[in-house]
Protein backbone atom coordinates (compact mmCIF):
# COMPACT_ATOMS: atom_id res chain seq x y z
CA UNK A 1 0.00 0.00 0.00
CA UNK A 2 0.97 3.17 -0.94
CA UNK A 3 0.42 6.24 1.15
CA UNK A 4 0.10 10.10 0.46
CA UNK A 5 -0.62 12.91 2.49
CA UNK A 6 -2.86 15.51 1.75
CA UNK A 7 -1.64 18.75 4.39
CA UNK A 8 -2.88 22.14 5.26
CA UNK A 9 -1.16 24.85 7.34
CA UNK A 10 -1.94 28.44 8.86
CA UNK A 11 0.38 30.42 11.16
CA UNK A 12 -0.67 33.60 12.76
CA UNK A 13 1.31 36.48 14.25
CA UNK A 14 -1.38 36.16 17.12
CA UNK A 15 -2.58 39.24 19.77
CA UNK A 16 0.82 40.19 21.61
CA UNK A 17 3.95 40.30 19.03
CA UNK A 18 4.52 42.39 16.92
CA UNK A 19 5.97 39.84 14.19
CA UNK A 20 5.65 36.35 13.35
CA UNK A 21 8.86 34.05 13.98
CA UNK A 22 7.53 30.98 13.40
CA UNK A 23 7.83 29.38 9.71
CA UNK A 24 6.03 26.46 8.58
CA UNK A 25 7.25 24.13 5.29
CA UNK A 26 5.02 21.84 3.40
CA UNK A 27 6.56 20.59 0.20
CA UNK A 28 4.11 17.78 -1.29
CA UNK A 29 6.87 16.48 -4.08
CA UNK A 30 9.09 15.53 -1.21
CA UNK A 31 6.88 14.42 0.78
CA UNK A 32 8.07 16.87 3.33
CA UNK A 33 6.51 19.24 6.46
CA UNK A 34 7.91 21.08 9.46
CA UNK A 35 7.32 23.51 11.86
CA UNK A 36 9.93 25.81 12.77
CA UNK A 37 9.89 28.80 15.74
CA UNK A 38 12.69 31.05 15.56
CA UNK A 39 14.34 33.09 18.74
CA UNK A 40 16.40 36.17 19.01
CA UNK A 41 17.22 40.05 19.14
CA UNK A 42 15.33 41.98 16.69
CA UNK A 43 14.54 39.58 13.27
CA UNK A 44 16.57 37.38 13.64
CA UNK A 45 14.12 34.62 14.84
CA UNK A 46 12.30 35.12 11.73
CA UNK A 47 15.65 34.60 9.97
CA UNK A 48 16.77 31.51 11.90
CA UNK A 49 13.20 29.65 11.52
CA UNK A 50 13.36 30.42 7.32
CA UNK A 51 16.75 29.84 6.83
CA UNK A 52 16.43 26.77 8.91
CA UNK A 53 13.60 24.68 7.11
CA UNK A 54 15.07 26.08 3.63
CA UNK A 55 18.63 24.39 4.48
CA UNK A 56 15.91 21.41 5.75
CA UNK A 57 14.57 21.46 2.22
CA UNK A 58 17.76 21.04 0.31
CA UNK A 59 19.41 18.68 2.38
CA UNK A 60 16.61 16.74 2.18
CA UNK A 61 15.81 17.14 -1.56
CA UNK A 62 19.62 16.22 -1.96
CA UNK A 63 19.20 12.45 -0.65
CA UNK A 64 20.03 13.12 3.21
CA UNK A 65 17.91 11.04 5.87
CA UNK A 66 15.47 13.32 7.88
CA UNK A 67 17.44 13.36 10.71
CA UNK A 68 21.15 14.53 9.12
CA UNK A 69 18.70 17.12 7.28
CA UNK A 70 17.53 18.40 10.26
CA UNK A 71 21.56 18.49 11.74
CA UNK A 72 22.23 20.28 7.89
CA UNK A 73 19.60 22.89 8.77
CA UNK A 74 21.89 23.18 12.49
CA UNK A 75 25.25 23.99 10.96
CA UNK A 76 23.51 26.46 8.46
CA UNK A 77 21.86 28.88 11.02
CA UNK A 78 24.73 28.92 12.97
CA UNK A 79 26.96 29.70 10.38
CA UNK A 80 25.47 32.34 9.62
CA UNK A 81 25.00 33.81 13.45
CA UNK A 82 28.71 33.57 13.62
CA UNK A 83 29.01 35.38 10.13
CA UNK A 84 26.45 38.33 10.87
CA UNK A 85 26.55 40.09 14.11
CA UNK A 86 23.05 41.20 14.03
CA UNK A 87 22.27 37.34 14.25
CA UNK A 88 24.57 36.56 16.78
CA UNK A 89 22.52 33.84 19.09
CA UNK A 90 19.65 33.29 16.74
CA UNK A 91 18.14 30.28 16.94
CA UNK A 92 14.81 28.11 16.37
CA UNK A 93 12.80 24.95 17.01
CA UNK A 94 12.49 22.28 14.47
CA UNK A 95 10.21 19.67 13.59
CA UNK A 96 10.15 17.95 10.62
CA UNK A 97 8.74 14.66 9.35
CA UNK A 98 9.18 12.97 6.03
CA UNK A 99 6.83 10.76 4.86
CA UNK A 100 8.66 7.08 3.90
CA UNK A 101 7.86 4.66 0.60
CA UNK A 102 7.42 2.01 3.67
CA UNK A 103 4.16 4.11 4.74
CA UNK A 104 6.20 5.43 7.81
CA UNK A 105 6.67 8.84 9.12
CA UNK A 106 9.61 9.86 10.46
CA UNK A 107 9.98 12.57 12.54
CA UNK A 108 13.43 14.94 13.59
CA UNK A 109 13.20 16.93 16.34
CA UNK A 110 14.56 19.38 18.25
CA UNK A 111 13.40 21.87 20.72
CA UNK A 112 9.86 22.57 22.19
CA UNK A 113 7.19 22.32 18.95
CA UNK A 114 5.42 19.42 18.70
CA UNK A 115 4.51 16.39 17.00
CA UNK A 116 0.66 14.76 17.58
CA UNK A 117 -0.65 11.70 16.21
CA UNK A 118 -4.65 11.43 16.01
CA UNK A 119 -5.93 8.04 15.85
CA UNK A 120 -9.33 6.87 15.94
CA UNK A 121 -10.15 9.51 17.97
CA UNK A 122 -7.24 9.80 20.43
CA UNK A 123 -4.27 12.04 20.25
CA UNK A 124 -0.88 11.20 21.15
CA UNK A 125 2.05 13.19 21.20
CA UNK A 126 5.32 12.10 19.22
CA UNK A 127 7.76 14.18 20.35
CA UNK A 128 9.35 15.00 24.08
CA UNK A 129 9.48 18.94 24.26
CA UNK A 130 13.29 19.96 24.90
CA UNK A 131 12.33 22.53 27.51
CA UNK A 132 13.34 23.08 31.45
CA UNK A 133 9.79 22.62 32.46
CA UNK A 134 9.77 18.67 30.58
CA UNK A 135 13.02 18.04 32.79
CA UNK A 136 11.17 19.04 35.49
CA UNK A 137 7.77 17.03 35.11
CA UNK A 138 10.55 13.76 34.26
CA UNK A 139 12.05 14.28 37.56
CA UNK A 140 8.78 14.52 39.18
CA UNK A 141 8.98 18.30 40.29
CA UNK A 142 6.36 19.33 39.11
CA UNK A 143 2.92 18.04 37.90
CA UNK A 144 1.89 18.20 33.97
CA UNK A 145 -0.75 20.58 35.57
CA UNK A 146 1.37 22.88 37.31
CA UNK A 147 3.84 23.16 34.25
CA UNK A 148 0.83 24.39 32.34
CA UNK A 149 1.41 27.69 34.58
CA UNK A 150 4.70 27.79 35.36
CA UNK A 151 6.62 30.91 34.07
CA UNK A 152 9.52 28.78 33.38
CA UNK A 153 7.46 27.70 30.27
CA UNK A 154 8.96 28.79 27.50
CA UNK A 155 12.52 27.78 28.53
CA UNK A 156 14.16 25.40 26.37
CA UNK A 157 16.86 23.25 26.60
CA UNK A 158 17.83 22.47 23.11
CA UNK A 159 17.18 23.95 20.12
CA UNK A 160 18.59 24.47 16.76
CA UNK A 161 21.84 26.89 15.29
CA UNK A 162 22.94 27.87 18.79
CA UNK A 163 26.10 25.51 18.48
CA UNK A 164 28.04 23.10 16.08
CA UNK A 165 26.32 20.11 15.96
CA UNK A 166 23.26 19.26 17.61
CA UNK A 167 21.72 16.00 18.93
CA UNK A 168 18.21 15.33 16.93
CA UNK A 169 15.71 13.66 18.22
CA UNK A 170 14.20 10.83 15.87
CA UNK A 171 10.87 9.16 15.91
CA UNK A 172 9.08 6.77 13.73
CA UNK A 173 5.00 6.30 13.22
CA UNK A 174 4.16 3.65 11.49
CA UNK A 175 0.79 5.17 9.40
CA UNK A 176 -2.39 4.10 8.51
CA UNK A 177 -5.17 5.26 6.04
CA UNK A 178 -7.10 7.67 8.34
CA UNK A 179 -4.59 9.29 10.43
CA UNK A 180 -4.19 12.56 10.60
CA UNK A 181 -0.32 14.07 12.25
CA UNK A 182 -0.04 17.42 13.35
CA UNK A 183 3.10 20.09 13.59
CA UNK A 184 2.71 22.81 15.74
CA UNK A 185 4.56 25.50 17.50
CA UNK A 186 4.11 26.08 21.22
CA UNK A 187 1.77 28.96 20.79
CA UNK A 188 -0.70 26.40 20.10
CA UNK A 189 0.20 24.13 23.04
CA UNK A 190 0.19 27.02 25.56
CA UNK A 191 -2.97 28.45 25.03
CA UNK A 192 -5.05 25.47 24.13
CA UNK A 193 -5.23 22.20 26.20
CA UNK A 194 -4.85 18.83 24.27
CA UNK A 195 -8.70 18.16 24.54
CA UNK A 196 -9.42 21.01 22.88
CA UNK A 197 -7.29 20.04 20.09
CA UNK A 198 -8.41 16.31 20.10
CA UNK A 199 -12.14 17.98 19.50
CA UNK A 200 -10.96 19.97 16.78
CA UNK A 201 -8.60 17.92 15.08
CA UNK A 202 -11.77 15.33 15.15
CA UNK A 203 -14.33 16.76 13.73
CA UNK A 204 -14.10 15.83 9.82
CA UNK A 205 -13.42 19.07 8.19
CA UNK A 206 -10.21 19.41 6.32
CA UNK A 207 -6.30 20.12 7.12
CA UNK A 208 -6.78 23.51 5.58
CA UNK A 209 -9.45 24.07 7.62
CA UNK A 210 -8.62 22.44 11.39
CA UNK A 211 -4.99 23.86 11.30
CA UNK A 212 -6.94 27.48 10.58
CA UNK A 213 -9.14 26.78 13.38
CA UNK A 214 -6.29 25.70 15.98
CA UNK A 215 -4.77 28.93 15.21
CA UNK A 216 -7.66 30.61 15.69
CA UNK A 217 -8.60 29.23 18.77
CA UNK A 218 -5.07 30.14 20.07
CA UNK A 219 -6.13 33.46 19.56
CA UNK A 220 -9.10 33.12 21.49
CA UNK A 221 -7.18 31.96 23.82
CA UNK A 222 -5.26 35.56 24.48
CA UNK A 223 -2.72 34.52 21.61
CA UNK A 224 0.27 35.69 23.64
CA UNK A 225 3.10 33.87 21.28
CA UNK A 226 2.96 33.52 17.13
CA UNK A 227 0.93 30.31 16.71
CA UNK A 228 2.00 27.56 13.73
CA UNK A 229 0.11 24.16 13.10
CA UNK A 230 0.18 21.96 9.84
CA UNK A 231 -2.41 19.03 9.72
CA UNK A 232 -1.49 16.52 7.51
CA UNK A 233 -4.25 13.81 6.55
CA UNK A 234 -2.93 10.13 5.59
CA UNK A 235 -4.61 8.63 2.81
CA UNK A 236 -3.86 5.92 0.59
CA UNK A 237 -2.78 6.40 -2.52
CA UNK A 238 -4.62 3.88 -5.36
CA UNK A 239 -3.18 5.85 -7.95
CA UNK A 240 0.58 4.55 -9.55
CA UNK A 241 3.52 5.77 -8.26
CA UNK A 242 5.34 6.38 -12.48
CA UNK A 243 4.03 9.25 -12.59
CA UNK A 244 5.78 12.92 -12.05
CA UNK A 245 4.86 13.75 -8.53
CA UNK A 246 4.85 9.96 -7.91
CA UNK A 247 8.15 9.40 -8.55
CA UNK A 248 9.79 12.44 -7.08
CA UNK A 249 8.16 11.49 -3.84
CA UNK A 250 9.25 7.92 -4.42
CA UNK A 251 12.58 9.16 -5.10
CA UNK A 252 12.88 11.04 -2.01
CA UNK A 253 10.87 8.23 0.26
CA UNK A 254 13.25 5.74 -0.67
CA UNK A 255 15.90 7.57 1.04
CA UNK A 256 13.86 7.20 4.02
CA UNK A 257 13.51 4.19 3.86
CA UNK A 258 16.87 3.56 3.61
CA UNK A 259 17.32 5.10 7.20
CA UNK A 260 13.69 3.22 8.55
CA UNK A 261 16.16 0.01 8.91
CA UNK A 262 17.54 2.29 11.55
CA UNK A 263 15.22 4.63 13.91
CA UNK A 264 14.85 2.17 17.28
CA UNK A 265 18.49 2.10 17.16
CA UNK A 266 18.91 6.05 16.99
CA UNK A 267 16.28 6.70 19.58
CA UNK A 268 17.84 4.32 21.99
CA UNK A 269 21.14 6.51 21.34
CA UNK A 270 18.83 9.50 21.87
CA UNK A 271 17.20 8.34 24.92
CA UNK A 272 20.83 7.55 26.34
CA UNK A 273 22.21 11.05 26.03
CA UNK A 274 19.15 12.48 27.14
CA UNK A 275 20.43 10.84 30.50
CA UNK A 276 23.76 11.47 29.96
CA UNK A 277 22.80 15.17 29.54
CA UNK A 278 19.77 15.80 31.92
CA UNK A 279 21.65 17.52 34.40
CA UNK A 280 23.39 19.87 31.95
CA UNK A 281 20.84 21.93 32.10
CA UNK A 282 21.75 24.56 29.30
CA UNK A 283 18.41 26.89 29.00
CA UNK A 284 17.80 29.36 26.15
CA UNK A 285 15.35 32.06 27.36
CA UNK A 286 13.31 33.05 24.44
CA UNK A 287 13.36 37.20 25.48
CA UNK A 288 9.58 37.16 25.37
MG1 LIG B 1 6.64 30.08 20.23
Amino acid sequence: MTLRFRAGAASDVGLVRDHNEDAYLVDDGLGLVAVADGMGGHRAGEVASTAALDALRIAFGAGAPIDDAVAAANDIVFEQSVADRNLRGMGTTLTAGALGIDGTLLIGHVGDSRAYLLRDGALERITTDHSLVEELIQSGELTEEEAERDHRRSQITRALGLEPGVQVDLETIDLRPGDRVMLCSDGLTTMVREDAITEILGDGTSAEDAARRLVESANEAGGVDNTTVVVIDIEDDGAPTDDDTGSTAAAAADESAEEATEPSQAAATDEAGDEGSGRRRRLFGRGK
